[in-house]
């Protein structure tokens, strides 16, 4: 089975593989913003759509009219119209719109080919060869597996990071662990499982919450754009780096663990509507005040769920599991026993007693139970359900697409 990986690694530039990175990726946002709001005007005005090679064959045109789009590899800015073929094609799937760049946010370029390792200079530090970089040195943390497809170079907190993506053929999974466990989600214990073991999550911006918004209110004292300003700009962001990344490696030691000591995981489906905007509001306005602070946690927490549904996903997919997601109904109030739902049955955050029977155990356990009992009633129902799911799913995305 051949599945696709992708390996991550701090970039060690020259000052002028800095300069020549800001260059190319400076380049890509000027194609990028240039093949958009082409696009978009073809289309307002004359109700055509610009494929991706009338757009290559454009970029030649523009190559003759500015002399430092030459200066990037070629296939990079190609790899751009790519990329924005498949951003509106995501948008006809009910994705967002293609949104211009902005410098400074996400700036990065991709290098489809041309990418060589070569001996490492030691234990730590990797070496590869790149078009138009030549020889880049990063910091090696762990070892690249298989054969490397194309490379994401991305800027972040003024680090430059390289990601591999590699194709590896894995040894077909047998599905000889026949475990099947149902997972309740909560915010103290992060996952409760149904055979009763449960994990703890972390909360590092609960933990750099105060650093965080002391930082936030020495920037707003400062002059905007003054060197001082900057400097504790970066900080905020670097901050936010650290956060980020306490969080999702927690959640890639969960899902792994999970994915390996179970064959089939039921979850409940995540309610994705209105968490990305709220996200997004509080990042143009951060912290100012306590409502927005909470915002900020709980949307940081969502996209945490998120992503860890993503990870269980395919880290089960590659052993041969499989992640079932049901949909959210009442599994915290019914009793796993008599079936009895109400919302007496929950004492408190943590306890669970049955009104009807009786029943008594912990909250997230019973729900837990519950949501595995679900699921199977999924499997049990098969395509017929599934159909459906997905037909309702449909009709609740359109109004969103237009
Ligand atoms: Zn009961």
């Amino acid at each position: 089975m051949i599945i696709s990986k992708s390996f991550k690694y701090r970039l060690r530039l020259t000052k002028e593989q800095q300069s020549l990175c800001n260059q190319i990726a400076g380049s890509c946002r000027y194609v990028w913003n240039r093949a958009l709001a082409l696009k978009k005007k073809t289309w307002e005005e004359k109700k055509q759509r610009l494929s991706r090679f009338d757009l290559d064959k454009l970029l030649i045109e523009w190559k003759k009219e500015l002399v430092w789009l030459t200066l990037p590899p070629s296939q990079s800015l190609q790899q751009v119209n790519k990329d924005l073929d498949q951003a509106f094609k995501n948008f006809f799937r009910g994705r967002g719109y293609p949104k211009f760049k902005k410098k400074g946010i996400h700036d990065g370029f991709r290098l489809p080919q041309g990418v060589t390792l070569i001996d490492q200079l030691s234990r730590k530090v990797g070496r590869v060869r790149l078009p138009k970089l030549d020889i880049v040195g990063f910091t090696k943390s762990r070892e690249p597996e298989g054969k490397i497809r194309h490379v994401t170079i991305t800027k972040s907190c003024q680090n430059w990071y390289i990601a591999f993506n590699c194709e590896i053929d894995i040894p077909k999974p047998d599905r000889r662990a026949q475990s099947e466990i149902g997972i309740d989600r909560g915010i103290t214990t992060f996952v409760q499982c149904s055979d009763g073991a449960a994990i703890y999550g972390v909360s590092p911006l609960k933990k750099n919450l105060n650093r965080l918004v002391k930082l936030q209110r020495k920037l707003a004292r400062r002059k905007r754009f003054s060197s001082n300003w900057k400097k504790t700009k970066l900080k905020i962001q670097r901050l936010h780096f650290y956060i980020a990344n306490v969080r999702k490696d927690f959640l890639h030691k969960t899902s792994t663990q999970l994915a390996k000591s179970h064959s089939l995981i039921v979850m409940e489906k995540l309610k994705t509507k209105g968490m990305t905007r709220s996200a997004k509001g509080t990042k143009e306005n951060p912290g100012k005040n306590v409502k927005a602070k909470s915002s900020l946690n709980r949307s940081i927490l969502d996209q945490g769920w998120q992503m860890f549904q993503q990870f269980l996903s395919y880290k089960l997919n590659w052993r041969g599991g499989e992640l079932i997601l049901i949909p959210p109904q009442n599994t915290s109030l019914k009793c796993r026993i008599c079936g009895h739902i109400s919302k007496e049955n929950r004492i408190n955050q943590e306890e669970f007693q049955c009104i009807n029977c009786g029943h008594t155990e912990n909250a997230d356990l019973n729900a837990s139970i519950n949501i595995l009992a679900e699921g199977h009633s999924v499997i049990a129902c098969g395509v017929e359900a599934l159909a459906s799911t997905l037909k309702q799913e449909l009709q609740t995305r359109k109004p969103e697409m237009v």
